[in-house]
């Protein structure tokens, strides 16, 4: 299979440790911190692009078919529109109507983050 770096596009050796989409070559692989987060800030861009692309060809999909509860195959396309409940547990609420209770169950684990911006100078 051959493999092609997302951040340039060229064709490189396949790393079995990484999966297809997110192959990078060589060339790149040296970029400093600063030009990872030029790319992280780039894709995360197009993630938010997509995600609106994503939710306005829903938004057609669910106004051509009659309504929810639908299932039909249409083109070649089987939609299958559900309306569901959700149960959601109100933990703001249970806080403040049993503090003891969520002091005694409340487990910490160590949770990772990494927020990356641009910052407001130039170092
Ligand atoms: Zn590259």
């Amino acid at each position: 299979m051959i493999a092609s770096c997302f951040l340039c596009g060229q064709v490189c050796e396949p790393d079995p440790s990484r999966v297809a989409a997110a192959q990078v070559c060589p060339d790149c692989s040296g970029r400093s911190i600063g030009q990872w987060a030029l790319a992280l800030e780039g894709l995360q861009d197009q993630a938010k692009i997509l995600d609106a692309q994503i939710e306005e060809c829903k938004r057609r999909i669910r106004l051509a078919l009659p309504g929810a509860g639908t299932k039909v195959v249409v083109e070649g396309w089987q939609f299958d529109w559900r309306q569901t409940n959700r149960d959601s547990f109100d933990t703001k609420r249970f806080s403040r109507e049993h503090p003891d209770l969520v002091a005694k169950y409340t487990a910490s684990k160590p949770v990772e983050s990494l927020h990356v911006t641009r910052a407001k100078e130039a170092p």
